[in-house]
């Protein structure tokens, strides 16, 4: 390894733009972007950067204990709940005012801030006057209103999707079979760890059949809606099944690490934490992959005349509101009942 950022796959762009932010750094930065795509491993090559005496060697031992999350003096703060609370807010300005604990600068990474929600106005005054040996690098997915404020007291850098094509070739390059690394780097959206979870996952090309079965299922009763959402709430389950197994194996090596080391520093608590995130993460990844892949059902009616122009905007729009919808974290079935509820009936091509 030979730079701090060799973690970051497929962004030279926001790697180029980081390597420039060392050499005089201001305050905070938000790194924006789809979830998956680079950014946490960005702010992880960005942190040790700033705290390497030579600007993120990748090699000496502040960027070895900063790219294993084991820096003192770079703190990762994930917020457990759905969205933040007064706790966080809390907790987050603490952290921010406590001094350096080896060099004279610090790196205050939070994660999930499109969480912020009502803490957001308790936290701007700390983020735009932090110390002056506290960097803010804030995560988000995207900006919701009450993040508006805050991200405009940021440096923001976008960490946008990965192209298919880089994802597709980054599979390859890690021993993926070229055909299974085309149909995972296609139902991944941009995000590389979800493509890596999919080139693992033997269910995928199974449920995307079954989304892009959906219109032909529906005949406008509510009875029909329902037995469909709840096969596939069944399949977005289901689908964790890869995660979960990777999780196992990765908590197996944790107790095995314990039973020699002892508890203390074994990142346990870090371990759950990625964890959680990661299934929270991966559910909505899944929902919102089988609910592209039904726009794209009722946009190929369009090409095929099956269905009038019209009704596919009409449903197209639809299924767009309720993806976005989604990040709002809101009932599922619900929401996946009424958009159904409203969707045309398709025929079988
Ligand atoms: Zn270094």
């Amino acid at each position: 390894m030979n730079s701090s950022f060799d973690g970051v796959m497929g962004q030279p762009g926001v790697v180029a733009q980081l390597q420039a932010a060392v050499v005089a750094p201001v305050h905070a930065y938000l790194l924006l972007g789809t979830p998956g795509a680079g950014a946490r491993a960005a702010a992880e090559g960005f942190a040790a950067a700033l705290l390497c005496p030579n600007g993120g060697c990748g090699e000496c031992r502040d960027c070895r204990l900063a790219l294993a999350g084991e820096h003192p003096d770079v703190l990762f703060y994930t917020p457990q709940g759905a969205s933040l609370l007064r706790a966080d807010g809390e907790e987050i300005i603490r952290l921010a005012l406590r001094s350096p604990v080896e060099g004279r600068r610090k790196v205050l990474v939070l994660a999930d801030m499109h969480r912020v929600s009502v803490v957001a106005p308790m936290l701007l005054k700390t983020i735009e006057e932090p110390p002056e040996s506290t960097i803010f690098v804030v995560l988000a997915d995207h900006v919701p209103p009450e993040l508006v404020t805050i991200a405009s007291r940021c440096v923001r850098i976008d960490v946008p999707g990965l192209p298919s094509t880089v994802v597709r070739d980054l599979l390859v390059a890690e021993g993926c079979a070229p055909e299974l690394a085309e149909t995972a780097a296609g139902a991944a959206m941009g995000s590389l760890d979800r493509a890596r979870l999919l080139a693992s996952d033997p269910g995928l090309v199974g449920r995307r059949e079954e989304w892009a079965r959906v219109p032909r299922r529906l005949d406008g009763s509510g009875a029909a809606v329902a037995v469909v959402v709840e096969e596939l709430l069944g399949l977005v389950q289901g689908a964790a099944a890869p995660l979960l197994a990777r999780q196992e194996a990765e908590g197996a090596e944790l107790e095995e690490r314990v039973a020699v080391y002892g508890e203390r520093g074994s990142g346990r608590k870090r371990l759950e934490d990625i964890h959680k995130r990661e299934q929270r993460r991966h559910r909505a990844e899944e929902l919102r992959f089988g609910l592209a892949t039904l726009a794209d059902r009722y946009r190929s009616a369009v090409t095929d005349g099956s269905a009038p122009v019209d009704a596919v905007i009409g449903a197209v729009q639809a299924i767009d509101r309720s993806a976005e919808a989604l990040v709002r974290n809101p009932n599922e079935t619900l929401l996946l009942q009424s958009l159904l509820l409203r969707l045309p009936a398709l025929s079988a091509r």
